[in-house]
């Protein structure tokens, strides 16, 4: 059954598979890069990111020399900030460790930062063609089909038997393509809703198609909602220049520029919670002005709605309690600071409605 598994899928790929700009070679810089931007993120958006830094970090060396507001300029609007970090301090590793050179084996992946099970795996099999699996949720979905599997695909039973049925399919020395072609057909044919079967390569092996279960699979455990929360920005102007504060590494949007403020505690007011946002993080005292804007995002675990307010301070100076860097910026240059989405909004108003 493997063989022809392999045999029917290579076949649809070397016809159907989808021509990306990270496919035009097997250099693995290109290929881990490719991989991190697609993390949670889809291939669409990845393009003209990927086509931008390679322009500007054509190799690991060059990337490891950049400064990190450069990495994180060339990030920004990708989201999932911590990649970028990641990718940069893994540069500077591989060049200090490996000689510039990203290693072949999927432990030695595996202790760069940012790279886990199934990077190291994707990296292994498509660059080096290295005899692996990368089991992420497209592939689960594509095999949990395949062979009907009637339970939760991430249980110990389910990755139990997808990690063992799956690569008894792959082809000795056809990694790259194998594993390729299953993340095709994944995104073009056996899609998460409304799996195109009747023209799908696999059908005739597809356990879950024979047995017309196929929009039944993959088994999905009962969604948890997501938490919203509701946080307040204060846009603070004084000759002419507005107030913006660099967040810590390590946390949330690390390392990016915001209008400074803070989630909303139960009980209070919009306008209160930005006043004590502002005591707590700058130790200011801040007369909230008129609503300039609310801005939502939807984070993997939960939503938020930011609500920005025009503010003045009247009198002292804001101090770094829990920022890394504050900055008194014209608005015209606030595209010179990397931001998250909803602070890159909230300045695109402020430039368009001629605050400050
Ligand atoms: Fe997916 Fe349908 Fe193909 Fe089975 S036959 S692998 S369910 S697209």
């Amino acid at each position: 059954m493997g063989k022809d598994i392999a045999k029917d899928l290579l076949a649809w790929y070397s016809k159907q598979g989808r021509d990306l700009p990270w496919r035009k070679t097997r250099d693995p810089y290109r290929v881990w890069v490719s991989e991190i931007m697609l993390q949670q993120t889809r291939v669409e958006t990845v393009i003209p990111y990927y086509e931008r830094w390679m322009a500007r970090f054509p190799s690991v060396k060059q990337l490891a020399e950049a400064s990190r507001e450069d990495v994180l300029r060339l990030w920004e609007g990708l989201g999932y900030y911590q990649r970028a970090h990641n990718l940069h301090a893994a540069a500077q590793t591989v060049m200090e460790q490996h000689g510039g050179l990203l290693p072949g084996e999927v432990a030695e992946l595996e202790r760069l930062p940012g790279i886990g099970r199934y990077t190291a795996a994707a990296i292994a099999a498509i660059a080096f063609n290295t005899d692996t699996l990368a089991l992420d949720g497209n592939l689960r979905r594509v095999l949990a089909r395949l062979i009907d599997l009637t339970v939760e695909p991430r249980s110990t039973e389910g990755e139990r038997a997808l990690r063992q049925w799956g690569p008894e399919q792959l082809p000795r020395g056809r990694a790259s393509a194998f594993n390729q072609a299953l993340m095709d057909l994944g995104a073009m044919v056996c899609t998460p809703r409304g799996p195109a079967c009747e023209r799908c390569p696999l059908s005739m092996h597809c356990l879950a198609f024979k047995r017309g279960v196929q929009d039944q699979r993959p088994v999905r455990s009962e969604k948890r909602r997501t938490p919203q929360f509701h946080a307040a920005a204060g846009v603070i102007c004084r000759g002419g220049k507005v107030l913006i504060a660099r967040r810590p590494e390590g946390k949330l949007l690390g390392g990016l520029w915001e209008f400074p403020g803070g989630r909303r505690e139960r009980g209070e007011t919009l306008e209160e919670c930005l006043m004590r946002e502002l005591r707590e993080e700058l130790d200011i005292e801040v007369e909230v002005g008129p609503p300039l804007g609310t801005y939502s995002h939807a984070y993997t675990h939960f939503r938020i709605q930011v609500h920005a307010f025009a503010c003045s301070m009247p009198h002292g100076e804001p101090t770094l309690l829990e920022h890394e860097a504050l900055a008194w910026v014209y608005p015209t240059d606030l595209a010179n600071y990397p931001m998250g989405k909803i602070d890159r909004a909230i300045s695109g108003d402020i430039l368009q409605g001629g605050e400050c």
